[in-house]
Parts: C-alpha cells; sequence; structure tokens
C-alpha cells in the first residue's frame, strides 16, 4: 500500500495508489476540462475520509488531473480542447501535445477507465461507455441515471479519451456526473469512483439511450429556447436554428437532447441525439 496521503499537485503527473493483492490496473481522470472539478473534488474528498485507500482491494489505481494548466487557471481548456487531442500526432501546442501523450500513455497500461466530468448547462448524470461490450457494461454497473450508448465516438473532432481507449482496446466510460458548480455532482463522482472500484453490482440506470448522431455547430447557430440535458424532443419540433434554416427533431419517437452546449462555437457539437434503445420499451 502506498502512502495514505497526497496533494492535489500528486496528481498533476498521476499518482498511483497499489493494493497487496494482484488485480486490474485502474486509471480515474478527472479535469481533463479544467473547469470540471467534481472528479477531483470527490477524490480529495475520499482521500479525506480515508475510503479512497480501502477501495484500492486488489491491483492499483493511478489517478491523474489531467489538464493541469486548465485547472489551475479555472478553464476548461489552455490552447486546445485536450479531449480532442488525444493520440493526435499534429497538435501544435506542446502544452496540450505533451499531456495528450501522458493521458495516452496512462490510458493504454490500464485495464479499467473512469473519465470524470461535469456539463455546461443542468443535466441528470448519464455514462458515456466506448463502444464495445466490457465499456457498455462497466457504465451500466455505475450509479447513474441515464447511459447513452455509441455517443462516445461521434465527436465532430474526434481525440478524446474514450475514442483512444477504444483504439487500444480498453473497457472505458466517461461519467457526466451534473452542471459544473452542483454540488451533488461531486456526490454522483464519488459513487462512480466506489462502483468503479468495488466489485460491480449492476445497478441498472434508470434508462437506457442509444446516440443516433451530434448536431454541429454552423454559423448562426441558435437554440430556440435554454434546454436542459435530457429534456424529450418530439417528432419534428424545432430545437434550434442556424444559416441553413430550422434544426427539427427527426426521428418519429421523438428524441432526447444530450450535452446540449452552453456556448456552442461553430465546429464543437451543440447537443447530440439520443433515442431508447429498442429493448426498452
Ligand atoms: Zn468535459
Amino acid at each position: 500500500m502506498s502512502e495514505a496521503t497526497f496533494a492535489v499537485e500528486d496528481l498533476f503527473d498521476g499518482y498511483e495508489i497499489s493494493s497487496d493483492k494482484a488485480g486490474p490496473k485502474y486509471l480515474i481522470l478527472v479535469c481533463i476540462h479544467g473547469n470540471e472539478t467534481c472528479g477531483v473534488e470527490a477524490i480529495l474528498a475520499l482521500r479525506d475520509s480515508g475510503e479512497l485507500f480501502n477501495l484500492v482491494q486488489k491491483g492499483a489505481l493511478t489517478i491523474l488531473l489531467a489538464n493541469k494548466q486548465a485547472y489551475l487557471s479555472k478553464t476548461r481548456i489552455v490552447n486546445r480542447d485536450l479531449n480532442r487531442s488525444i493520440g493526435k500526432l499534429d497538435l501544435s501546442h506542446s502544452y496540450e501535445k505533451e499531456r495528450a501523450r501522458l493521458v495516452a500513455s496512462l490510458i493504454e497500461k490500464a485495464d479499467y477507465i473512469l473519465d470524470i466530468h461535469s456539463t455546461s448547462l443542468p443535466s441528470p448524470s448519464h455514462a458515456i461507455p466506448c463502444h464495445n461490450n466490457t465499456s457498455e457494461l462497466l457504465a451500466s454497473s455505475l450509479c447513474i441515471q441515464y447511459m447513452v450508448t455509441k455517443l462516445a465516438h461521434l465527436t465532430v473532432e474526434g481525440g478524446t479519451t474514450m475514442d483512444y481507449a477504444k483504439s487500444v482496446n480498453t473497457c472505458a466510460v466517461t461519467v457526466e456526473c451534473g452542471q459544473h458548480d452542483d454540488k451533488s455532482a461531486i456526490e454522483t463522482a464519488k459513487n462512480c469512483i466506489r462502483n468503479f472500484l468495488q466489485d460491480q453490482q449492476l445497478i441498472q440506470c434508470k434508462l437506457q439511450l442509444e446516440c443516433k448522431g451530434s448536431i454541429e455547430v454552423k454559423e448562426g447557430f441558435q437554440f430556440i429556447q435554454k434546454f436542459k440535458g435530457f429534456d424529450f424532443i418530439k417528432y419534428k419540433q424545432q430545437v434550434a436554428h442556424d444559416s441553413m434554416g430550422q434544426i427539427l427533431c427527426p426521428f418519429k419517437q421523438g428524441a432526447y437532447i444530450v450535452m446540449p452546449n452552453l456556448n456552442p462555437q461553430i465546429g464543437e457539437e451543440a447537443f447530440f441525439w439520443a433515442v431508447k434503445t429498442s429493448s426498452d420499451s
């Protein structure tokens, strides 16, 4: 067992807690977006109570505060989105190049990965597994409200932690624990960490949804109202408009808006569409 305490700064290059028993290598990523702090808050709370060290019963856990500079300046990104930079070889900024390389090397070594985020607009907690069966199974064992499959690899730019985990065939899940400043996001993150490290109890999510695609922000994009994550939109109901015209719900059964973006910039995702999976009627 490693020394039973650490400081936030120790997480900047990856901090390992190992048990005496052989077992899997777990990786928890926090603050890949620097202003999404529920993950690091949860880690520090579990450190202070001593629970974190007891949760690592076998194998080893590495915790990385991925975007240290953005975290210190309380911003989402520094030069470019670090969660669109993993595994990319053509990055022009040395900071993201170095951090992306560190994240990638830890992903390569890990058996199970939990990447903890929060959302800009209010949203129920949800898990976004990498597109493979083990990741979906892991996601369904976490104590969160929704699981959205087939979303992880649909960002406009690629280069997410989930894209990289899939490329090296690792079991990985992103969790969006709630809105950035919502204190309950920290509790959700703590519960996810507990589920992730303990033998998973297969707690079923409230609702399983399948992602059907994203809407990319184009010139003149504007939502017609302030949406929350998982607002239900009926067939042909308008959600937004841009210079091409109205953006309507194209799904006959209606669909949910996932991760609506508070300040959508051209080239980013404005939101994702998800529908109920067929097994779930
Ligand atoms: Zn994020």
